[in-house]
């Protein structure tokens, strides 16, 4: 991934893709002192751009760091970074991080950096796969109680179960892992949001110690807009059985149907396949609509 071409926005300024490097001491790297986001641009526009601006400034905030930027000025960072890879539908990855002044736990005084890259990602699983409904592991780590870590936060630190619970599910040839929570109640997956239906109603569990994904969101509200029930509540595993429809959501992911989870089945099912459009809608840029 370090050698495309192109250029990456790193502390205010473009610099050759390859170029964009940091010190083996940086604080972020051993201590986790790190938050990112991830975001889509759709015919050159970046959907909710200020929304993922304000959650990156945020989950800094939450690590106990301030990123020295504004959000007009990142978002215009964001933009720029787009423009200058010449893509209209892309992937924009921000993250900042603690740099490499102080080598200890305590970094109070380390400059934070700010970076920006943005690639070309159609398609978060398989396609052909997508449309017929991805197959999910249940994964053996659990998210934790918000009590033992900033769950609020976009931090890279807690991805760590999420790689392990990603790769443990791929090896059983799943796409990915759907991961309960310190309590046993159904969480969500290692990058997306996670929605069932039943009845013609939504469920999905309220985000108590996990990320409420900018599409799960938008998707809560496209449901709403078209008259559906959502119910946002605890759900336990056992209650998987009685479900008819799984998706999950997420800004790379989008919104993706699931055929089974384990051992349970849900079919590819009207409301899952309307919510797929209604987001594919919600997403077009704004100039394109008006026209
Ligand atoms: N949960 C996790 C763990 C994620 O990484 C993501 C992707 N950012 C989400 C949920 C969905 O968030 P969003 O819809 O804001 O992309």
């Amino acid at each position: 991934f370090d050698n495309r071409p192109g250029h990456i926005w790193y502390d205010g300024k473009l610099v050759p893709w390859s170029e964009a490097k940091l010190h083996v001491l940086s604080h972020g790297l051993h201590y986790a002192s790190s938050v990112f986001e991830g975001e889509r641009a759709y015919g050159g526009e970046i959907f909710k751009l200020t929304e993922h601006t304000e959650r990156l400034k945020e989950s800094a905030r939450i690590l106990d760091f301030e990123i020295p930027y504004s959000v007009e000025e990142i978002n215009e960072a964001c933009k720029l970074t787009l423009a200058k890879q010449g893509f209209r539908d892309a992937y924009i990855r921000p993250v900042a991080w603690r740099g490499s002044e102080m080598m200890a736990v305590a970094a109070q005084h380390s400059t934070i950096h700010l970076a920006i890259a943005a690639w070309e990602w159609p398609s978060y699983f398989d396609p052909a796969q997508r449309l017929k409904g991805l197959r999910l592991d249940l994964a053996e780590w659990r998210r934790p109680d918000p009590a033992t870590i900033p769950s609020k936060a976009k931090a890279a630190g807690l991805y760590m179960i999420c790689t392990l619970s990603k790769h443990a599910a791929e090896r059983k040839g799943y796409a990915d892992a759907l991961m309960l929570d310190y309590r046993g109640q159904v969480a969500e997956c290692t990058g997306a949001n996670v929605f069932f239906v039943k009845g013609g109603e939504i469920h999905t569990p309220t985000p108590d110690c996990f990320l409420d994904g900018i599409t799960r969101r938008t998707v809560v509200d496209l449901a709403r807009a078209r008259g559906i029930t959502v119910h946002e509540r605890a759900i336990f595993p056992d209650e998987l059985e009685s479900m008819e429809q799984c998706f999950i959501t997420g800004t790379a992911a989008e919104v993706t149907p699931v055929s089974e989870i384990a051992d349970w089945r849900f079919e590819v099912g009207d409301i899952v396949k309307t919510l797929m459009n209604d987001y594919t809608a919600a997403v077009q840029p704004k100039a394109a609509v008006a026209a």
